[in-house]
């Protein structure tokens, strides 16, 4: 599980400090050490573990801290505080549209989850009462067309799909414009991937984008790459113009530098974070459970 390395040793050093009456800036000094080879090892952007553990020391040598009757608790609060904000503080919301149907763009590399996730994310919103519409553009593959189909079909959820069409900017808006006819609520629009990221791709994602003008666009990434997947967010985000982040196979993930660093280097919310194959295997990504599991 994810956070497995970090939690023991961020829980061994911190516990150290629990321990002890008075406190001094040296126990801090030694403490933050260990703190910062931690994060490192859990394959935490170097710049955002600095600034961390630079933030965590700060206010940890504070007169109040230090002198306060439980100065190691108060050090543990601080960095509880710290993880949590770095993972953006609070739960990031999907945008709804006040004006039905909320349109959802679904990018992402190839292999990262992205068919996966559109179908649990589509059975999280009809749990919630919506009625989604899921649209297959992957238009070089069938299989991934035939994929979504049967998530659909599990889900219960609407399945649009254009077997003559390979044109995937007509086959979204001809699905939103059916969305409207039909009276769904939500329109998710699967689209192709790619090995790696190449101007074709982009380029398709940017004409979908400015016809169906999209509410919401999530880029899904793979856990389990760490400072890849860090990476593969800012790049869309620059080409594309992204609104959050699914963090797909967080189960296969013991390190949890992806889920540590996305938000402070690129200031994308994760939305929400898969944790397996399975279609009720998605949940909204929250800030302070996330921290709660590093530090127990
Ligand atoms: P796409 O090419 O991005 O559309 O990727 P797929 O949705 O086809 O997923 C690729 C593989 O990853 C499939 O075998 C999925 O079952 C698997 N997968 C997707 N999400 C998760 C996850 O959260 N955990 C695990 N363990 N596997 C996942």
């Amino acid at each position: 599980m994810i956070f497995e390395g970090l939690a023991e040793k961020l829980q061994n050093t911190l516990q150290g400090l629990r321990g002890k009456g008075t406190l001094s800036e040296k126990d801090v000094d030694a403490a933050m050490r260990e703190v910062k080879l931690a994060l490192l090892e859990a394959d935490v952007n170097y710049k955002v573990v600095k600034d961390f553990v630079k933030r965590v020391k700060e206010r940890s040598i504070g007169e109040e801290v230090l002198k306060s009757l439980t100065p190691g608790q108060q050090v543990i609060k601080i960095v509880n505080d710290e993880l949590k904000e770095l993972m953006g503080g609070v739960q990031s919301k999907l945008n709804i549209s006040s004006k039905p149907p909320t349109v959802i763009l679904m990018s992402g590399l190839q292999g990262a989850g992205k068919t996966t996730t559109t179908g649990k994310l589509a059975y999280n919103l009809k749990q919630q009462g919506k009625n989604p519409m899921l649209v297959a553009c992957d238009v070089y593959r069938p299989a991934a067309v035939k994929q979504l189909e049967i998530l659909a079909d599990k889900v219960g959820a609407k399945f649009y799909s254009e077997e003559n069409n390979n044109n995937p900017v007509q086959i979204a808006t001809n699905a939103v414009a059916e969305a409207k006819t039909l009276g769904f609520d939500i329109v998710i629009i699967d689209t192709a991937g790619r090995l790696h990221i190449d101007e074709e791709l982009m380029d398709e994602l940017k004409n979908i984008k400015s016809s169906v003008k999209p509410h919401e666009i999530l880029l899904v990434v793979d856990a389990m790459t760490g400072q890849d997947a860090v990476n593969i967010v800012k790049t869309f985000d620059e080409a594309l113009g992204i609104d959050g982040v699914i963090l797909s196979k967080l189960d296969g993930d013991t390190r949890g530098g992806a889920a540590l660093s996305i938000r402070a280097v690129t200031d994308k919310a994760i939305k929400f974070s898969a944790t397996g194959e399975k279609i009720g295997d998605l949940e909204p990504f929250y800030p302070d459970r996330m921290a709660n599991r590093i530090l127990g």
